[in-house]
């Protein structure tokens, strides 16, 4: 490289906003750009020739440095100057000629934002969860009332207020996914201790969705192995990723249809799917599909949702230590499927 060059780019690395380090072998800085420096609160030049730990007196940056000098790469989010400093990331890898570069990045505006969103839509949600169980009831108490009433109701009426049901059930199923989104981006902990019998959790999500199926002309049924092995896990949890995907299979089952729950154990792990004949996925958007707010195509969408109830399935599974997948075809159907491993294998 000629000299040009190489001082065209000390310009540009001292030009960066991210902070960064060259430590060699023995983890003493040899050289820092300003960013660096103004993250570890010192003048410039002030971090040369001191060891990590004292340029940013902080033990989490010079493991990040170590683990990169000994492993490769190491990488690690923390607070600088607790609890008043900038949340940075530290992305470390070892360098050719030895010792490690370390790349700093402020990411306080970003967590920030992240906050304000979480609790915003967290406040949004259990606004909109107090009016909305009120319209449920009324509209079951309205179709309670309609079954009853002397000489019955015009069949229109009836069939408005089962509309009304359906609906209100949908918002409260938006509403509840929103709700557990900003949870799990909290990052609140699940509770594993439950043992939990899937197939028992099978028939109660039947249960529960069973109204919603007949309102849409599609059958439900369970088929549990006898036998079942238990698994361990937090049940509310489990039942809540049952219900999304029942949910799901009776929704993108336009014309009705069988529905099918089928829990069975498979090595040592219990295996669950939701079998529908509905329309089925596009094989580019099975991919996708278990992303955040993905919707395979708008325009098909009947009854809303908001593209989060098989990110939030997904978490939930991978939490356990299970997988959830796919297999679909256009115009078919769609089986959906998780797996999680027996209680016995993890309670030693
Ligand atoms: P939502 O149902 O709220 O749109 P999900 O995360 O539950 O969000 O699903 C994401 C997308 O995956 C849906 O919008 C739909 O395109 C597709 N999908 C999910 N389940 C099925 C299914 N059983 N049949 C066909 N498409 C499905």
């Amino acid at each position: 490289m000629t000299g040009a060059a190489a001082s065209d780019e000390a310009f540009l690395v001292e030009w960066l906003t991210v902070g960064v380090v060259r430590v060699d072998e023995r983890l003493v800085v040899s050289s820092a750009n300003a960013a660096a420096h103004a993250f570890a609160d010192r003048q410039p030049g002030g971090m040369i020739g001191r060891s990590v730990i004292e340029a940013f007196v902080d033990r989490r940056i010079e493991e990040i440095a170590r683990t990169a000098r000994d492993t490769g790469s190491a990488t690690g989010e923390l607070v600088l100057r607790p609890p008043t400093g900038p949340t940075v990331v530290v992305r470390a890898r070892r360098a050719p000629s030895g010792g490690a570069w370390l790349v700093i990045e402020d990411v306080s505006e970003l967590r920030r934002l992240e906050r304000i969103r979480t609790e915003f839509v967290d406040n949004l949600s259990h606004e909109l969860r107090t009016p909305l169980t009120t319209i449920g009831l009324l509209a079951e108490a309205l179709a309670r009332e309609a079954e009853t009433a002397a000489g019955g109701i015009p069949a229109r009426m009836r069939d408005r207020i089962a509309k009304i049901e359906v609906e209100t059930g949908h918002l409260g199923q938006m509403v509840n996914e929103l709700l557990d989104l900003a949870r799990i981006e909290g990052g609140g902990p699940l509770v594993m201790l439950d043992e939990v019998d899937l197939g028992r959790l099978a028939r109660a999500a039947v249960e529960r969705l069973r109204l919603f199926a007949e309102r849409q002309g599609a059958e439900l049924a369970v088929e549990v192995a006898p036998d079942l092995p238990l698994v361990r896990g937090d049940e509310d949890r489990l039942g809540q990723v049952l219900v999304n995907l029942l949910h799901n299979a009776v929704k993108f089952s336009p014309g009705g249809g069988l529905v099918t729950v089928r829990v069975r154990g498979l090595g040592d792990e219990v295996v669950t799917s939701v079998e529908d004949h509905g329309i089925g996925i596009a094989p580019a958007d099975q991919a996708r599909i278990f992303e955040r707010f993905y919707k395979a195509d708008r325009a098909r969408v009947r009854g809303g949702g908001t593209g989060l109830g098989l990110a939030i399935a997904r978490h939930i599974v991978e939490s356990h230590g299970g997988r959830i997948w796919v297999v679909s075809e256009e115009g078919r159907g769609s089986t959906f499927s998780f797996s999680l491993p027996v209680a016995g294998r993890e309670a030693g």
